[in-house]
């Protein structure tokens, strides 16, 4: 019999779609998957040469099980420069990704009885964690008028004696929402008064548009480093994914707990990341820039397009590489005798008829919408906004 533990949490609402598509391109099927959540393009080059290095090295066996001194410096050296926080290497902990660093903290922070306010639409994962450790998360709906952002006031009315934590990520996926240093600040005061931590996943840091500026917020007021967990990592800003190194900054105590879970869970992070890591963090960065150009090209064509489609309307993220558009009007029509009464459905719609994979609105918390996402080429962006259209438009006939 598996544990309750195991019972209590859902796999990844993407997986039937996933499914789906891998079958049908099996069968040879043209599918446009705008699923991915994860960046399009290569890994740069310096940051390849590093991890040959590496390994023609011989730095391939077992380091520090919470990440080399060398990558801590490198990742304070970061967050001094780009964030303009100060961190020391007994701050900061490695992990084999952004989402085990959040794994690490959910284990050493909550328990039963716990409450973690998540406001959503949000990623996937968060839910889970908290559950996975016994707390409560408190998922709390915030919807465009608002930015897809959480209010001071909105917060306020949830916190309770129970609130052990709030999990904030800015940029967001899947919104693309990007929280301004003023409502970062009134979120920031809250968290002073009652005495709750502040987690901020900002792995989408690097990838904001227009005049849309990321703010760390530990660095807002010195008295919020007590409370607060960054969490960032390199996947998504050097297009790194598949290289499965994230970090953690936080105060020593809570580190070195997570770090006693990491050494009796996964060890170190692999070796030969490690170093790629380093030069992705302290080598040139136009790459970032070059790929946030693209992305941010794609944006606004894929916005405009899904705006302009009856039925649909969509927020315009500052940030990230996704779109969320509402799609809850098309609730309630059929197609061949089929209903569609929910996101799952039209996207399983969307797949069968337009060829198009996305991930339903479900998987975030947010059943009004879909997530798309614009890590892919601008062709076939433009075939897959084209199928969508006509596919969309049929469900109306
Ligand atoms: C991709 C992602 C992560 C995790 O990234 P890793 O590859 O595990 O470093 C964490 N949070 C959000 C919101 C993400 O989209």
């Amino acid at each position: 019999m598996l544990t309750q533990r195991v019972q209590r949490i859902k796999p990844s609402a993407t997986m039937e779609i996933t499914a789906i598509a891998a079958d049908m391109r099996a069968q040879g099927i043209d599918v446009i998957s705008l699923s991915a959540g994860e960046p399009d393009f290569d890994t740069p080059e310096n940051i390849k040469q590093a991890a040959i290095q590496a390994l023609a090295e011989g730095f391939t066996k077992y380091t520090n099980v919470g990440g080399t001194d060398e990558l801590k410096d490198a990742i304070c050296l970061k967050l001094k420069r780009d964030n303009g926080v100060d961190y020391g290497r007994k701050e900061i902990l490695v992990s084999c990704g952004a989402k085990h660093s959040l794994y690490n903290i959910s284990q050493v922070l909550f328990e039963k009885g716990d409450e973690v306010i998540i406001p959503a639409p949000c990623w996937v994962s968060y839910p889970d964690q908290v559950e996975l450790a016994e707390a409560r998360p408190i998922i709390v709906e915030t919807g465009e008028a608002d930015g897809f952002k959480l209010t001071p006031d909105l917060l306020r009315q949830l916190v309770t004696p129970r609130t052990k934590a709030l999990i904030l990520n800015t940029p967001c996926n899947p919104t693309g929402a990007v929280y301004g240093r003023q409502e970062l600040e009134a979120i920031a005061e809250l968290a002073l008064e009652k005495g709750f931590y502040i987690i901020s996943d900002e792995i989408y840091e690097k990838i904001v548009y227009g005049g849309a500026v990321h703010h760390c917020i530990a660095s807002l007021d010195k008295r919020l480093k007590p409370i607060t967990l960054l969490v960032n990592g390199v996947s998504k800003a050097y297009s790194m994914t598949g290289w499965r190194i994230g970090y953690a900054a936080g105060p020593a105590p809570l580190i070195a707990a997570m770090g006693k879970i990491q050494g009796q869970s996964t060890s170190n992070p692999t070796s030969i990341s490690q170093k790629a890591s380093i030069e992705a963090l302290t080598g040139p960065q136009e790459a970032v820039s070059a790929m946030v150009v693209e992305f941010e090209k794609r944006r606004n064509y894929v916005v405009q397009r899904l705006n302009a489609m009856e039925g649909i309307s969509c927020y315009n993220p500052q940030g990230a590489f996704y779109v969320f558009p509402r799609v809850s009007r098309f609730y309630g029509f059929t197609f061949n005798g089929q209903p569609i009464s929910c996101s799952t459905d039209l996207s399983a719609y969307l797949l069968k008829e337009a060829w198009v994979a996305v991930v339903p609105g479900a998987a975030f918390e947010a059943e009004e919408f879909i997530r798309l996402s614009y890590a892919t080429s601008m062709e076939k962006l433009a075939a897959a906004m084209d199928r969508m259209e006509e596919a969309l438009g049929k469900l109306r006939g």
